[in-house]
């Protein structure tokens, strides 16, 4: 078969065009925009808010979806300028006029929200006997697994008075607590040595970052001042995360759910024995990421990896990418995979829908933006030429790539994708993509790129399943007991992170207490979608690697959205993400990286003694 060769992207405007949505920031039409919505909203809400038919005749709540959705997909609360002033926002976050109209847009929209929430509501509160009726109904068949997510939540709802109490009380019995010890951390600053050389007055944060420092005097004195910092708050901690796991358990018992992360998993749709075996599968292979930090600490020349050394950077990534020549790199990865991945890309890149330089005010990280279902797809990124910033190409487009896909296929109620899943497509190019770079590299760069890959993998995967069961055990623990000590507390942190890291890390005197600052504890269990998202992913390009005609089931999961859970989704695809056998092939994908990289350092001679 004669090969074509892909022609080479013609850049051109390198930030967003904001046209197809207005022209500028005084545009005349945004008054018009605004009337329009004000107006579609009011019909749908004036249209529905005094009857009640819908909620008992199927084929009523049928066409009560259908206009729901038809303003949902062009409208919303906030139409057309709610999205450009978020967007311009981001693009400049200095400019007080930017914010000021952000904030109106906000306001005229919230009062639509509040006028329009009946509609969610009193359909949440459908009766059990009425709820299947209208599941199992034809004429509801395209708005089924939007009426499952719906009556789901509402499975542990309780009655409206109480629901207002808990609402009332959750600052002072919950969210106030999570921000005391985060908030005391955040002013603390302490005298360390810099890498040049002097000593100065650091911020926790800057702290936090310099523990990484190539330099191992730095590091270390980082690290000092780190445990000096959390053990000075650690009894505060002790008692507000007491208070917060109290809180949970009230919680729970009141809504009589079966388990602590019970409502994690109903929030992002997916079922418990789906985690359960993401969890079981990742924690029964730790002896990869045990080996993963053996080979690092060999290779670091240091015996054992202090606790607060696993993330020190191993050699030098030196070579530079170009705006351009990324943008080709990925959009040939990604062509190669498929016709209409390469295609999106262009569009993207022809359209202005990449905002690609750093510039005074812009936001300073990397994102992938979408709102109204007939709005256009916006990705934000800050290219100066390293590696990671080909890598958040590859990571944004998966996801503006996973929203068209959606588009094509779904509708606006079902326009999204699960937190359990969010991370899948994004992921899977960003790994195709560093397979190409990896394979034109020399050995020496090849090396430095696999082991920070590996370590990315390594806290994304294992890492976050162990916090994951240190979650666990912690509830567990506090149901048991009634309250935790912080020896107790910090013993179970200390287990967990062993267990994982295996025995070339050290549980470093002070890391006991580093549960003081990890604020996710305080969110309770989402910890493990890292973990899926990576896996599924890396699952999914096992498959491809082994069959390329794979890439026609990945696609229909990528054009799935909200329109079922991932499990059913991929059950359709003759696959079941509830075995344990579909872990370990992305598990797989993680060690044979771990043994070219092995192999690679040997045959470099990095690992004599
Ligand atoms: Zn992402």
């Amino acid at each position: 078969m004669p090969r074509q060769r892909q022609r080479s992207l013609k850049i051109g405007q390198t930030t967003w065009n904001l046209k197809t949505l207005f022209a500028n920031d005084s545009d005349g039409r945004m008054e018009k925009n605004r009337e329009l919505v004000k107006l579609k909203s009011y019909e749908f809400i004036n249209a529905w808010k005094d009857r009640t038919d819908y909620l008992e005749d199927p084929r009523i709540l049928r066409q009560a979806l259908d206009h729901y959705e038809s303003w949902k997909r062009t409208y919303n609360s906030d139409g057309d300028e709610g999205y450009y002033f978020w967007l311009r926002s981001h693009q400049d976050q200095n400019d007080p006029r930017i914010k000021a109209r952000f904030n109106k847009i906000e306001e005229f929209s919230k009062k639509i929200d509040n006028d329009s929430q009946f509609f969610h509501l009193r359909i949440a509160r459908i009766k059990p006997e009425q709820q299947s009726i209208f599941l199992d109904h034809e004429r509801l068949a395209p708005y089924r697994h939007f009426l499952e997510r719906v009556f789901a939540e509402s499975r542990f709802y309780l009655s409206e008075p109480e629901e207002k109490v808990l609402n009332l009380k959750s600052a002072t019995s919950y969210s106030n607590w999570t921000k005391l010890t985060s908030g005391f951390l955040s002013r603390e600053e302490r005298s360390i040595r810099t890498e040049d050389g002097t000593t100065k007055q650091r911020s926790f944060s800057e702290i936090l970052g310099l523990m990484s420092s190539k330099e191992r005097k730095v590091r270390d004195s980082a690290a000092r001042a780190f445990n000096s910092m959390l053990s000075k708050h650690v009894d505060v901690a002790e008692a507000e995360l007491n208070s917060v796991l109290a809180n949970k358990k009230i919680d729970d018992e009141l809504r009589c759910t079966p388990r602590p992360d019970a409502l994690r998993h109903l929030a992002d749709d997916i079922e418990s024995e789906v985690v359960d075996a993401l969890i079981r599968s990742v924690a029964k292979r730790f002896t990869i990421s045990g080996r993963y930090y053996g080979l690092k600490a060999k290779l670091l020349k240091c015996g054992k990896i202090k606790y607060h050394e696993r993330n020190v950077e191993y050699g030098e990534v030196a070579k530079r990418y170009p705006y351009a020549a990324s943008v080709n790199l990925v959009h040939t990865v990604v062509g190669k995979l498929d016709r209409e991945f390469a295609d999106i890309f262009a569009g993207f890149i022809h359209n202005g829908r990449i905002d690609a330089y750093p510039k005074k005010g812009k936001d300073n990280g990397a994102f992938c933006i979408h709102h109204l279902m007939t709005q256009p797809t916006y990705i934000l990124l800050n290219h100066t030429g390293k590696l990671h910033d080909v890598l958040t190409i590859a990571h944004e487009l998966g996801h503006g790539i996973n929203n068209e896909l959606i588009k094509k296929k779904q509708h606006a109620l079902d326009f999204g994708t699960p937190t359990s899943t969010a991370e899948v497509a994004s992921t899977f190019m960003e790994d195709f993509v560093l397979d190409e770079i990896l394979g034109k590299a020399n050995d020496e760069l090849r090396l430095a790129i696999m082991v920070q890959k590996l370590n990315d993998d390594v806290s994304s995967i294992f890492r976050q399943v162990a916090c994951y069961r240190f979650e666990q055990e912690l509830h567990a623990e506090f149901r048991l007991k009634g309250y935790l000590s912080k020896d107790e507390i910090g013993r179970l942190f200390q287990k967990h992170m062993a267990a994982y890291m295996g025995d070339a890390v050290e549980q470093s005197e002070g890391s006991e207490n580093w549960w003081v600052y990890w604020n996710h504890i305080r969110y309770f269990f989402y910890v493990y979608s890292y973990a899926s998202g990576l896996l599924i992913s890396k699952s999914l390009q096992n498959a491809v690697k082994k069959d390329p005609a794979f890439i026609i089931k990945v696609k229909e999961f990528l054009s799935a959205g909200l329109s079922d859970s991932p499990r059913n989704i991929f059950l359709k695809l003759g696959i079941d993400i509830a075995d344990n056998r579909f872990w370990d092939q992305g598990l797989d994908e993680v060690e044979n990286l771990l043994n070219e990289t092995e192999a690679l350092a040997r045959k470099l001679g990095k690992l004599r003694k």
